[in-house]
């Protein structure tokens, strides 16, 4: 089965219409939210597709223009066992904008712990180390699923240790960096994602569940076919899933 552990579903042109085209081969999508005020809507994308889950989030580039959605977002944690997009984006905002990220993210770890049970999609472009010191800094906010991780080897030895899970796409591993990642990650603690419409493949937005590629990148690396590839990302999400006393 295909798993897509980070979709931007709802930000597809035509989201109802690509909800329901999914193959029946999907066996998960984890449909990450950048606002707050979209979980309803988002949510109601799950009866087009058994495999659909929603995620409430707050982009970490939205934080500063939406910082007042995280009341909502708060309000609503409870009705969630999936948070995000969430966490920091280092690569363009000022210091007025790194202070909101790290404020927003800061509510919504404190959320997330305060309700419990949670698995966290997370977002650390540029930064990674802040990302986890944050997260270490919130003992009880879940599992840490990092989302197109793009640190260093220290900071992925350090994510390891803390316990993270990663996504991985396409996008991440068409370059030789993003492999050498790959494969100092334990595959134990891998799921594939998309992170689509944003990521792309021959210059297209990726679809949801379009993972042929990385998974093709995970046969090599682990130098298998793309059924064991498949077989142990299904054993990892089983284990993500129970760990987590989340029953779909
Ligand atoms: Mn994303």
């Amino acid at each position: 089965m295909t798993i897509d552990f980070h979709s931007h579903l709802d930000l597809y042109p035509d989201a109802a219409a690509t909800a329901a085209k999914l193959d029946a081969s999907v066996g998960f999508v984890l449909s990450v939210t950048t606002t707050p005020k979209a979980w309803n809507g988002t949510q109601a994308l799950e009866r087009h597709h058994p495999a659909i889950h929603t995620a409430l989030g707050l982009h970490p580039q939205l934080a500063q223009q939406r910082q007042h959605e995280v009341d909502l977002f708060e309000e609503l944690v409870s009705n969630a066992r999936f948070i995000g997009e969430v966490g920091l984006d280092g690569t363009d905002a000022d210091e007025t904008g790194r202070r909101a990220q790290t404020d927003v993210l800061s509510r919504i770890l404190t959320a997330c712990a305060r309700d419990g049970g949670k698995v966290v999609s997370l977002h650390s472009r540029r930064a990674t180390s802040k990302v986890l010191d944050l997260w270490e800094g919130n003992p009880g906010a879940g599992t840490p699923v990092l989302h197109w991780f793009s640190g260093s080897r220290a900071e992925l030895q350090r994510a390891v240790n803390l316990g993270c899970w990663f996504s991985v796409g396409p996008a991440m591993l068409r370059g030789a960096k993003g492999r050498q990642v790959v494969a100092a990650i334990p595959r134990d603690r891998i799921l594939t994602e998309t992170d689509g419409p944003f990521a792309q493949s021959s210059q297209r937005g990726l679809m949801p569940a379009q993972t042929e590629e990385a998974v093709a990148v995970l046969a090599q690396v682990w130098r298998t076919d793309a059924m064991g590839v498949d077989q142990l990302l299904e054993t990892n999400l089983a284990s993500l899933l129970q760990q987590n006393d989340i029953t779909l």
